[in-house]
């Protein structure tokens, strides 16, 4: 066990980050926000730090970490880059997306999980920028413990990483709520490996002098492109199904614990207390920014088990359908 520093901060571009910058130059983990989810960071460039990473989590070893940087112009530093993707990088830069490049040799495979590319983001939160500044590339998992769902404030990541990491920044909520998009570049058509708070139909007009993007759906035998793809994520304990809107109706004031948009509440399940509203329907971003804390909420509710609205899978929809799938899967 270590003490846990929690830093609460007031003012993103002026509170000194003087002591987590020191933390990662010393070799040791910081939790921090972004404008996903919270990371869980070392310094990308020294391997015994990015271990403690996987030990703390209890990360599988073949699940790589994405390398943070604070600008664009640090990519080439450690990766190659095509110059025929600069405009498009340029444009979803900074921002909720990760590129899959090849990687240079100074991003130790510990980073990588032994493959040659590796995750390259660079946050838009102004506290991950500057850390990245000051402390140099961060390998940064989310800042959960594997397998439970991701944290999108300091709560959540006191209550999974409290007395396991030297120091936890505390910047409120989190702006997206899901983690960044994943597209591989290294291959001749964009490919995306996760789907996030940029969508498959955002990627599609921006990559469209490439013929656009193809997305990657894991088959359950193969050796998944993106590893991390085929472990159950994002999961409670207590057990969860995906139910239609329309049946959601018969479980009013049952034992179980139903998750829904304020649209359906209001439509189809007035009166009912055993309800959590996730978010607005005609607003999809609300229900990414609360998902997380939904799906911990259910563990702490008086409730057995729980179900949540399902559904259609396009926009953002699709990506929060992700996330959903993978919690109530039994893997
Ligand atoms: P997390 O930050 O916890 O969401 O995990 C990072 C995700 O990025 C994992 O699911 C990885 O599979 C994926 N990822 C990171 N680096 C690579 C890479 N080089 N190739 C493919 N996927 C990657
Ligand atoms: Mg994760």
């Amino acid at each position: 066990m270590v003490e846990t520093k929690v830093l609460k901060i007031k003012d993103l571009y002026n509170d000194s980050l003087e002591y987590p910058c020191e933390v990662l130059k010393s070799g040791n983990l910081v939790a921090f926000p972004t404008e996903t989810v919270y990371g869980l960071g070392a310094l990308a460039t020294n391997p015994e730090a990015v271990r403690k990473i996987f030990e703390v989590k209890g990360r599988p070893q073949d699940n790589p970490l994405i390398v943070h940087l604070s600008s664009i112009d640090q990519i080439k530093d450690f990766a190659f880059m095509e110059e025929r993707y600069m405009k498009v990088i340029n444009k979803l830069t900074p921002g909720p997306i990760t590129f899959v490049l090849k990687k240079k040799d100074n991003i130790p495979y510990e980073v990588t999980a032994g493959l040659d590319t590796v995750g390259i983001r660079i946050p838009a939160h102004p506290i991950a920028q500057r850390l990245a500044r000051c402390a140099g590339p961060i390998a940064a998992p989310s800042a959960n413990l594997s397998g439970r769902p991701s944290p999108t404030d300091a709560k959540s990541v006191i209550e999974d990483l409290n007395g396991l990491v030297d120091c936890i920044i505390d910047a409120g909520e989190s702006a997206f709520g899901i983690e960044s998009t994943i597209v591989d570049l290294t291959k001749d058509k964009p490919l995306i490996l996760r789907p996030g708070p940029i969508t498959i139909e955002e990627l599609n007009d921006i990559f469209a002098e490439f013929g656009g993007v193809d997305y990657y759906e894991p088959k359950k035998e193969e050796r998944p492109i993106a590893p991390g793809m085929k472990y159950r994520h994002y999961a409670p304990e207590k057990p969860i199904r995906l139910v239609n809107r329309e049946e959601l109706a018969n479980l009013v004031n049952t034992n179980v614990l139903i998750l829904c948009t304020l649209e359906t509440q209001k439509d189809i399940l007035q009166g009912a207390e055993n309800i959590y509203i996730i978010g607005e329907y005609s607003r999809p971003y609300t229900i990414a920014q609360n998902l997380y804390r939904s799906l911990r909420y259910i563990d702490k509710s008086p409730y057995l088990e729980a179900v949540i609205e399902k559904f259609p899978e396009e926009g953002l929809f699709f990506s929060i359908m992700n996330r959903l799938k993978k919690a109530v899967s039994k893997k």
